[in-house]
C-alpha cells in the first residue's frame, strides 16, 4: 500500500519518527544517558507545557522565542499555557520547587524530550523538535562550565560524530554587559544604512543580537563590530580565562566568536555552541552556557546555572550523513513458520518459548500460506526459522533451518532457544 492522499496531515513541521529512524534515537538517547550517569547527572521527566510566564520572564521578552516563535493558548479554564520552546526555563523552575538546590546544594540534571518553536520549517529546523538537554545548577565556578562543555564533547565523541567545532564566547553580566552594549550601539548606529529591517528594531531593544543576524550586510557590520572580550569586568574576564585553560588542559579544542551570543537574554559569561561541518545552515548541533540570572527572572532566589541543550533531530541527520553506527538495528533472530493449519497452535507456543528466552522471534498471525510465511521470513533477515508441519508434530520436534547456508536441524522445542542463541552458532 503506498502513502495514502488523506485531508488530515501532520501540521506543517512537524513529523514522524518511524521505525526506520526511531531505533536510531534510542540508540543515541541509550548512549547520551551512559554519559550523563558517567558524568554524574540524574534525568528527571518535566512537563511539555507550563505557564506561560515561565517563558516570557526566563527565556526573554525580546528573544525571538518569545516574540513569535511560541505556542501559547488558553487552557479551559482560561489560564495562559506555552508548549516548551525549550527545556532551560523547566529545569530551574523544577529544582526550584521541588527543592533540589536548598540550603546551597547543587544539582546535576538531564532531559529529553521535544520542543516547540513556530519556525520556518526546512532542513534541519522543525516545529516540534527534540533536545537533550543537561542542567548544572548551584554552582558558579568556571569548573562547572568546563565540565558542561566537556560532557556535551564525550556524548558527541561517542556518538562517533566527526567534524565538530566547539565555539566560545563570553556574554558578561550586567555589570559589563551595559558598557559593551553602549560601544557597540555606538558602532551600529554608524552603520545604520548596513542593517536589516529586523536589526534597526534591535538597536534600540537589545542590540547583541544584531550579532548573530544571518544577513551578510549586518554580518559585515558585525564582523567589525568592538569584541565583548575587552569590555568584560574583572569577574567576567577571569571566569572566561578559567574556562579557556580549563578546556585547554582538556585538551579540547575550541575557537573565539565575539559573534556567538544565543538568542536567551538569561545567559551570563560563559556561551558555547558546537557545529558541525555537515548541517549546511542548520550547523548547530549543540548549544549552551551560563545564566546566572534566569532563577531570579522567574522569581526565585540567586541561582547560577550552566549547561547546554543538544538537538536530537540534527545529531541523528549529521549521524546519518558521515555514516555513524547507531549499534545493532533491531532484527528478527528467528521466523517460526506452519507447514500446515494444524500445525499453528505449535508455532504459537514455540514463538511464545523463545521471547520468553529473551529471542525475538516472529511468526505468521494472520493465517497465511506456508509460502507467504516464509517470503515474510526472508525479508526479515530472521538468521533461523523454525518450520513445524506434519511430520514434525508427529515427532514432536522443530526443524530449524540456518537461513545462510539452508543446513537444517532437528530439534525438541525445548532445545531451540539454546540452540538459536548458542556461541559459535550464530549464522552470518
Ligand atoms: P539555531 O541557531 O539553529 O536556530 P538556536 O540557537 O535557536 O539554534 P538553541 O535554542 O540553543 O538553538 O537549542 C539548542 C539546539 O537545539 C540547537 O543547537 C539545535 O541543534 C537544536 N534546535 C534548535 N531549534 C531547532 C529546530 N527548530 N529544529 C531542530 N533543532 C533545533
Ligand atoms: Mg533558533
Amino acid at each position: 500500500m503506498g502513502s495514502i492522499d488523506m485531508d488530515i496531515k501532520a501540521p506543517r513541521g512537524v513529523r514522524d519518527i518511524l521505525p526506520g529512524e526511531s531505533w536510531k534515537w534510542a540508540y543515541v538517547v541509550r548512549t547520551t544517558a551512559e554519559a550523563m550517569a558517567d558524568f554524574g547527572c540524574s534525568e528527571v521527566h518535566l512537563p511539555i507545557f507550563e505557564q506561560t510566564e515561565l517563558f516570557s520572564r526566563g527565556v526573554g521578552e525580546t528573544t525571538d522565542i518569545v516574540e513569535k516563535e511560541m505556542y501559547t493558548f488558553s487552557d479551559r479554564g482560561g489560564r495562559s499555557v506555552t508548549l516548551r520552546p525549550e527545556a532551560t526555563a523547566g529545569m530551574v523552575r523544577a529544582a526550584l520547587e521541588n527543592g533540589l538546590c536548598a540550603q546551597g546544594a547543587s544539582a546535576k540534571l538531564w532531559c529529553w524530550g521535544p520542543m516547540f518553536r513556530y519556525e520556518r520549517p526546512q532542513k534541519g529546523r522543525y516545529r516540534q523538535f527534540h533536545q537533550i538537554d543537561m542542567e548544572c545548577l548551584g554552582v558558579s565556578g568556571a569548573g562547572a562550565d568546563v565540565e558542561v562543555i566537556d560532557l556535551s564533547a564525550e556524548i558527541f565523541r561517542r556518538l562517533g560524530l566527526r567534524n565538530l567545532e566547539v565555539v566560545l564566547n563570553s556574554v558578561g553580566c550586567p555589570v559589563c554587559r551595559p558598557v559593551y552594549r553602549q560601544a557597540l550601539l555606538a558602532h551600529f548606529e554608524a552603520r545604520r544604512g548596513e542593517l536589516c529591517e529586523t536589526c534597526l528594531g534591535r538597536m534600540e531593544r537589545n542590540p547583541l543580537r544584531i550579532l548573530d543576524c544571518k544577513n551578510p550586510s549586518c554580518g559585515a557590520a558585525a564582523d567589525a563590530s568592538p569584541a565583548i572580550y575587552d569590555h568584560l569586568c574583572p569577574e567576567c574576564r577571569d571566569h572566561f580565562e578559567e574556562v579557556r585553560s580549563g578546556l585547554e588542559r582538556l585538551d579540547l579544542s575550541y575557537r573565539l566568536d565575539k559573534r556567538l551570543v544565543r538568542g536567551l537574554d538569561y545567559y551570563t559569561k560563559t556561551a558555547y555552541e558546537m557545529l558541525s561541518g555537515d548541517l549546511g545552515a542548520q550547523n548547530a548541533v549543540c548549544g549552551g552556557g551560563r545564566y546566572d540570572n534566569l532563577s531570579e527572572a522567574i522569581g526565585g532566589p540567586h541561582l547560577p546555572g550552566v549547561g547546554f541543550a543538544g538537538g536530537l533531530d540534527r545529531i541523528v541527520l549529521v549521524m546519518e550523513e558521515q555514516g555513524c553506527s547507531f549499534g545493532r538495528a533491531p532484527a528478527v533472530r528467528v521466523y517460526v513458520a506452519a507447514l500446515s493449519d494444524e500445525a499453528r497452535s505449535a508455532v504459537q507456543v514455540l514463538t511464545h518459548r523463545l521471547r520468553r528466552h529473551g529471542v525475538a522471534a516472529e511468526q505468521d498471525t494472520a493465517s497465511r500460506g506456508f509460502k507467504a510465511q516464509m517470503k515474510s521470513a526472508d525479508a526479515s533477515h530472521a538468521a533461523w526459522t523454525c518450520i513445524i508441519g506434519p511430520e514434525e508434530m508427529e515427532k514432536g520436534l522443530v526443524t530449524v533451518r540456518n537461513m545462510a547456508d539452508g543446513s537444517q536441524a532437528s530439534l525438541a522445542p525445548e532445545a531451540v532457544p539454546e540452540f538459536v542463541t548458542k556461541e559459535g552458532n550464530q549464522p552470518l
